[in-house]
């Protein structure tokens, strides 16, 4: 048995980095950046007004009223490029250039145009500079302002747009098959016999992997039989990046799914890890395809998928933060840790009204609870050794994506 960071360790250098590949900006959303975005403008590419109104000079307006002599217009996309003189005006929108000679724009809603809209009347002085955002003062050319190895999320398509970038080059999305092991399965579009229950498992791990960013693929069911499952790792080995088996890898006598994979031929890099739930978790090597031999409850498929699995797909993209990422939180409610392994235990986080971070942990009956799971937003992680952990006492959290 090792220590989750010895197997997360190991997970880390056994994950291969994928090739690259070019999408189109539209296709960009949840992939990983393979390359550097490097602004080609500046921004603003040009001094721009922030208000609609009138393009001024700031001394001419000291003493209010002040009348000037309205001499152009500047329109978004329709500039006016003259210089603009003392004792006039140029109305300009939102978004236009500000005149050569012009320091200050004053909101319209502070002048009244008189004499026919020959003249405007500043009814407010304004300071150098109101409502105007200089050129480059957010973004200077050849500046960069995406990284390789971040996710590309909704709040960056407007850079990789604003700079150009109609293909994004990304990580390749990792070909996931998934595999459910075990007798007792049955598709969830059968009614279950005596004795049996409907497969969850693939459909979980698919959604995570899913969000993880990886295709993914879904096997006919396994039943515990070593040279079935042999059969169908082979062939699955074939065709994926990653093959993600749940169940049979405990210590029953119908456990077949790692005597299956050594007598294939794998490289087991580890088979129990010091984790509740999911110590009977197996990460191994067939050919060029990683394999997680996960545990079949479905709780602990949902834990060792988001701490190991997850890891090496993100990996496999170039993610620069494979791991998701770790807070702290209140503790909500006394918990109950482990001895021996470390725990990552279903939790809901919330705020108080005073804006602390409160984990709750989940009340549940174990690792094959997943209709208590499917509230959970957060794992809360105990350390090993830690009895219990009372209400009130800082605890590591991992918020659960999707
Ligand atoms: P195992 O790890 O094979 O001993 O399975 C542990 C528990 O998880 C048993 O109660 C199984 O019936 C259940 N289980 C295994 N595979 C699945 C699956 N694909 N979907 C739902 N439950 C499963
Ligand atoms: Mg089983």
């Amino acid at each position: 048995m090792i220590p989750i960071s010895e197997a997360i360790s190991i997970v880390l250098e056994h994950s291969p980095r994928l090739k690259v590949e070019s999408v189109v900006l539209s296709d960009a959303l949840g992939r990983v950046l393979a390359e550097d975005i490097i602004a080609d403008t500046d921004l603003p590419p040009f001094d721009r007004a922030q208000m609609d109104g009138y393009a001024v000079r700031a001394a001419d307006v000291s003493q209010t009223p002040a009348r000037l002599r309205i001499v152009g217009e500047s329109a978004a996309g329709a500039g006016w490029h003259h210089e603009m003189k003392a004792g006039e005006a140029v109305r300009i929108m939102t978004g236009a250039p500000v005149p050569l000679g012009a320091d200050a724009v004053q909101q319209v809603e502070l002048t009244r145009e008189v004499d026919g809209n020959a003249i405007v009347e500043i009814l407010t002085p304004v300071e150098v500079g109101r409502s105007i955002v200089n050129r480059a003062a957010e973004i200077k050319a050849g500046e960069t302002v995406l990284r390789a190895g971040e996710d590309i999320n909704a709040a960056m398509i407007a850079t990789l747009a604003s700079f150009g970038y109609s293909e994004v080059k990304v990580g390749r999305r990792p070909r996931v098959a998934v595999m459910a092991t075990g007798s007792e399965l049955v598709n969830v579009d059968e009614k279950p016999g005596a004795d049996q229950i409907r497969d969850s498992n693939n459909y979980t791990i698919a959604a995570y992997a899913t969000l993880a960013g990886a295709t993914v693929e879904r096997l006919p069911l396994a039943g515990d039989d070593t040279e079935e499952l042999k059969r169908q790792i082979r062939a699955a080995a074939d065709q994926s990046d990653v093959l993600i088996t749940s169940g049979g890898v405990s210590m029953g006598v119908y456990d077949f799914t790692k005597a299956a994979l050594k007598e294939l031929g794998a490289e087991i890099f580890f088979e129990r890890v010091a984790l509740r739930p999911g110590k009977p978790t197996v990460f191994a090597r067939l050919g060029n395809t990683l394999v997680f031999g996960l545990p079949g409850n479905p709780v602990s498929v949902a834990v060792t998928f988001n701490l190991f699995a997850r890891t090496a797909l993100r990996v496999m993209q170039g993610a620069q933060q494979p791991q998701l990422a770790e807070e702290t939180a209140v503790l909500a409610r006394d918990l109950k840790g482990s001895m021996d392994r470390e725990s990552y235990l279903p939790a809901i986080l919330r705020t108080d009204g005073k804006g602390t971070l409160l984990a709750e942990p989940l009340k549940w009956g174990g690792s094959s609870d997943f209709v208590a799971f499917a509230r959970a937003t957060a794992l809360i992680n105990v350390p090993a050794g830690m009895k219990t952990v009372e209400k009130g006492q800082h605890v590591k959290v991992t918020r659960l994506s999707g």
